[in-house]
């Protein structure tokens, strides 16, 4: 794999669209002072996925945009910048199945900033991930602006070893286990709140099983009630019978005596 171009358009002095072109092996950027040597630079780590302004040698994130200029050609501040980088992916080192992968990052004046991998949206996320298969990235010391050599060579023995640490691929597996660390913190939260739910499952059970034989005893105490209104009903239809019967022969016996006295 192999950096084969960098375009910038809109970035810190490059106004104008310029392309970079990189053969394998060594390159070397030239030119006189402040004709944006170190703004090359910035634009890799930029679209690497570079989060801090002091990094980039800026005040606010915003500062990579072009500012406009007052030497030379008078050209107007612009609205957007954005850089692109294309790899030579043909002996697969990034996990995409493509033989080149252009990473582009936009930032707009107005607020917003989007990744792009061959055309399409991703995450800084998908960036970083991407990038450190291949040991590359952010905080992966790949790139040494002007003055960082002075703070390698008077680093501190624990610095150093950070560095060679980085430099030897670590981040990369220390990204993907913080990533993993996070995704198993979640998982425990999960299931905290689960057995949180399920203990307070359990103890609506007795109460909702006592109401249940309540309803069972309540339906049984029904039926019996039923049963016996129907046994005090037939009572009382044999006790009205008898007492028809009672006032028919009472009846039939006054209306004898009544036709004996005519
Ligand atoms: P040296 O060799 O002195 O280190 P260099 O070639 O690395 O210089 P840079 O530091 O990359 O130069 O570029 C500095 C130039 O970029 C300055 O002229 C500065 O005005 C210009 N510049 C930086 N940011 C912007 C911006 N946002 N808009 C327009 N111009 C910018």
């Amino acid at each position: 794999m192999h950096l084969m171009s960098l375009t910038l358009r809109g970035f810190k002095s490059f106004a104008s669209a310029t392309t970079f072109e990189f053969a394998p092996g060594i390159n070397a950027v030239v030119g006189p002072n402040g004709s944006g040597k170190s703004n090359v630079l910035d634009a890799l780590a930029w679209v690497m996925g570079e989060q801090g302004a002091k990094s980039l040698r800026g005040g606010s994130m915003k500062d990579v945009i072009f500012a406009g200029s007052g030497d030379g050609v008078q050209r107007a501040p612009l609205g957007r910048a954005k850089v692109t980088l294309t790899f030579d992916n043909s002996d697969g080192t990034l996990s995409i199945p493509a033989d080149r992968v252009q990473i582009s990052r936009t930032m707009f004046r107005s607020g917003g900033s989007e990744y792009e991998i061959n055309g399409s949206p991703a995450r800084l996320s998908d960036i970083q991930d991407l990038l450190s298969e291949a040991g590359l990235g952010q905080d992966m010391h790949v790139l040494v602006g002007q003055g960082q050599l002075d703070a390698v060579l008077h680093a501190t023995s624990q610095q150093r070893r950070d560095m060679i640490e980085q430099a030897a691929g670590v981040v990369k597996y220390r990204r993907r286990q913080e990533k993993t660390s996070r995704k198993l913190e979640s998982v425990a939260s999960n299931l905290t709140r689960l057995s949180d739910l399920a203990n307070e499952l359990d103890s609506q059970l007795q109460p909702l099983s006592d109401q249940a034989e309540s309803a069972a005893t309540a339906r049984q105490l029904q039926g019996r009630i039923r049963q016996l209104e129907s046994v005090l009903l037939a009572r009382q239809l044999g006790v009205l019978q008898a007492e028809q019967a009672q006032a028919l022969a009472s009846e039939a016996e006054g209306t004898r005596r009544a036709e004996g006295l005519s």
